[in-house]
């Protein structure tokens, strides 16, 4: 037999299978990683096939031999192997560039080692009561022996803790023939998984019972797609445990899909405390020794429930049988580097393949996921109450204008204020909300307009301001991270008149402390929380009391269930409303139903009040009435009118470059080739709305200088060719260019 290889090597010379012959008793197989050599050098790859010698076109005698086997068992399924497969063929990318979302970075590098532990077993045959009593010389060696006398292996390390230094009378009892030494591998936890306690699963309310009734002759069959739309705390989670509880008794394993920014340790210990050990977890803020060992454990079948993030999709599980995503609406289901998959297309393709059902659940599912369950492309289940008939929070719209009309300049109006004071002062818990970290968003000069910009990003930057208003100041790049500090004159035209505009969590957390000196404040964004423990830190001040007000950026808008939270306000509604992008309603309106959504959801009712200047605007109206089905109905005819998606698709072809110039006549170029193209091709042209050669919206980001080729189309498969013949020309760069093809992106920008 022969190995077809495709080497993890990122280069359009080798995106291709290459054949190696196999070794007399190397136990080579699909899906295993070898190691091979390729032209001097020596690479890892895959083994995507296996072919009988007379099937190569290359005569065996030519072909070099596999080295060796780099795992001894295959790192990737057959499953997966397909999956990654369509991927790379969905994406415009080579193979290799799919297989490496297969597994965790570090197993590629070889950086990272299996970590090995001592353990210690008493010897077969031997009465350790018995033995125990003979060692009239040693009381530890005794006791050690009777820690040991059920048998189990026990970790040294475990011992230690019970008998100082037992190393020496375990060698002593291992030569004595008494004992057995010997070194197992042990498993990287991730943080504040162990040592949670099991808990039990509450009675069903009615509306949990018949979502589960609606799902489970579908995951018995395997197969199915659901959309559960259910309010913000009607007990979402509850039903997803529900359902994981079934697929593992049917000897089945299931993924739970969560933003990142909502895999809290909250979440994370739900689903440890009624699946133990069984559950992995997988997301960015572990180590790499973690990540690798959790992959382990679900590859070897130690864990057959993964709640993790996006790539968690990939997750190398057998038999799966359930694939749930949590807040399906959310934009971290659609990858922001290549490749860029959508986490959500791809659990519907690999759920098909191995007979597994999809649960894609959210309190304000997108758009199209809506659409398509309207459509019949998912069966629509619902859960319009709250758990035990708690009603939903009360809104009040504050209109922003008018608090300045009466004089009021504070970023807070006078109901928030009045509301805070109840809340804290009766003990509870607040909430607030500015989607916009730091401490003023932009700077600018009273006397010329100038305003500061990052010199390699081509957005204004952000005053930051640590420890209050006489604190360090700085202005930072929210793009690229580039940190300088605050202009003293305008370097345009010298004037001392500056002024800071615009609010950030940082102002918000001032401001608060200004007004309420005595009350203990968390401020949650990504200036707080880039230590590895940081989010289960704050979080934990919060969630213990010690901490009165939440204060965050859309960290905390999602899944988190604190039941002493009784206020949110949310400072500035229509921050993401002026986005340039199709979607800003959309996200507007996810974003205030789920933070809303926080509060009232233990016995005492929640209020919420929404600040706003555009009180009139449909969008914050129908998220302060927690109307969903108003705002798809309005959404849906908006997007129609306007040819948007799902009507429509977006794609682009992206030219980066460091000088304008370049990026600039690369995108002409390829301009004029889609222009050409479409004039050959009538049926085409008939079903493009719009081709277009522009500067990106964010013209300059780290230094690159961006243009784009936009084009807008009918979804029809007549537009196919012209969506490949894009992909083609992003796989050549210009001179001095880099070119990519998206297709509806998560941001145009
Ligand atoms: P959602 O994700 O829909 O917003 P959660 O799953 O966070 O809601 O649940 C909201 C709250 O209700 C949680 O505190 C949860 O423990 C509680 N809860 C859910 N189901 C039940 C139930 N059947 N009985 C009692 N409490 C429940
Ligand atoms: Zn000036
Ligand atoms: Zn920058």
């Amino acid at each position: 037999m022969v190995a077809q290889v495709i080497v993890d090597v990122v280069h359009t010379n080798v995106a291709r299978p290459f054949s190696y012959l196999i070794p007399q008793d190397m136990p080579v197989c699909v899906g295993m990683r070898v190691l091979v050599p390729l032209g001097r050098r020596q690479v890892d790859g895959f083994v995507v096939a296996l072919v009988p010698d007379e099937q190569t076109d290359v005569p065996p005698e030519k072909l070099k031999p596999v080295l060796r086997c780099l795992d001894d068992y295959p790192a990737l399924l057959p499953p997966l192997l397909a999956l990654a497969q369509e991927l790379a063929l969905e994406c415009h990318c080579p193979l290799s560039e799919t297989l490496r979302l297969m597994l965790p970075a570090a197993m590629r590098t070889g950086r990272i080692q299996l970590k090995k532990a001592l353990y210690a077993q008493l010897a077969d045959g031997v009465d350790a009561q018995k033995e125990a009593q003979a060692q009239r010389r040693s009381t530890k060696r005794a006791t050690l022996l009777r820690l040991l006398s059920s048998g189990e292996a026990r970790a040294v390390s475990e011992l230690a803790q019970l008998v100082n230094n037992p190393r020496e009378g375990l060698r002593a009892l291992e030569q004595a023939g008494l004992v057995r030494l010997f070194e197992r591998e042990v498993f990287r936890a991730p943080d504040g998984t162990d040592d949670v306690s099991p808990t039990d699963a509450p009675p069903l309310t009615g509306d949990q019972q018949e979502a589960l009734e609606a799902m489970l002759p579908s995951l018995r069959q395997g197969m199915g797609a659901f959309l559960l739309h259910g309010v913000t705390g009607s007990g979402k989670t509850e039903v997803y445990l529900a359902m994981v509880r079934q697929t593992l008794a049917l000897g089945k394993s299931a993924i739970i899909l969560v933003p990142e920014i909502a895999l809290t340790p909250q979440m994370v210990r739900w689903f440890r405390s009624r699946f133990g050990p069984e559950t992995a977890v997988l997301h960015s803020r572990l180590t790499d020794g973690q990540r690798y060992d959790e992959w382990r454990r679900i590859r070897l079948g130690h864990a057959r429930v993964v709640v993790g993030a996006r790539s968690a999709i990939f997750a190398p599980l057998e038999n799966l049988g359930l694939i749930v995503i949590d807040e399906e609406h959310e934009q971290t289901y659609l990858s922001d580097k290549h490749p860029r998959y959508d986490a959500r297309r791809v659990a519907l393709s690999r759920a098909k393949r191995e007979g597994a059902t999809v649960l894609l659940s959210s309190a304000t599912p997108s758009i199209l996921s809506f659409a398509m369950a309207r459509r019949g492309d998912y069966t629509l289940v619902e859960m319009p109450h709250r758990v035990h008939n708690r009603p939903l929070p009360q809104v009040t719209i504050v209109d922003m204008r008018r608090e300045l009309e009466s004089g009021n300049r504070s970023i807070f109006s006078r109901l928030l204020i009045q509301k805070l004071t109840e809340c804290v002062e009766s003990g509870q818990q607040a909430m607030l909300f500015l989607n916009r970290r730091g401490y003023n968003t932009f700077v600018s000069c009273r006397n010329c307009g100038y305003v500061v910009k990052c010199p390699q990003c081509d957005i204004s930057m952000t005053l930051h301001r640590e420890q209050g208003e006489d604190g360090p100041q700085e202005m930072r790049c929210h793009m690229c991270g580039a940190v300088s500090p605050p202009p003293e004159v305008c370097p345009e035209c010298g004037s001392k008149y500056i002024r800071y505009f615009g609010s950030g969590t940082q102002r918000v957390e001032e401001e608060m402390h200004r007004l309420f000196p005595r009350v203990q404040t968390v401020r949650m964004d990504i200036d707080t929380t880039r230590e590895r423990d940081a989010h289960a830190r704050l979080l934990s001040r919060f969630g213990s009391g010690e901490a009165q007000v939440l204060i965050g950026t859309q960290m905390i808008a999602k899944g988190l269930d604190f039941p002493r939270v009784t206020l949110v306000g949310v400072v500035a509604a229509d921050m993401t409303l002026n986005l340039p992008d199709y979607r800003s309603q959309e996200r507007t309106f996810q974003l205030i139903t789920q933070v809303a959504g926080r509060a009232g959801r233990a016995r005492q009712p929640g209020e919420v009040i929404v600040q706003t200047y555009k009180p009139e605007d449909p969008t914050i109206r129908a998220a302060a009435a927690q109307d969903y089905r108003a705002f798809f109905e309005m959404e849906f005819s908006r997007r129609r009118a306007g040819l948007y998606p799902p009507f429509t698709l977006l794609a682009r072809l992206l030219v980066e470059s460091p000088r304008e110039m370049d990026a600039s006549a690369a995108c002409e170029q390829l301009y004029s080739t889609l222009q050409a193209y479409l004039q050959s091709h009538p049926q085409q042209k008939k079903r493009t709305l719009m081709l277009r050669c522009d500067a990106a919206p964010v013209k300059r980001i780290r230094g690159q200088f961006r243009y784009h080729v936009l084009l807008k189309g009918f979804d029809h498969p007549d537009i196919a060719p012209l969506l490949a013949l894009m992909s083609e020309l992003s796989a050549v760069s210009p001179e001095g260019c880099h070119v990519y093809c998206e297709v509806n992106p998560a941001t145009m920008m």
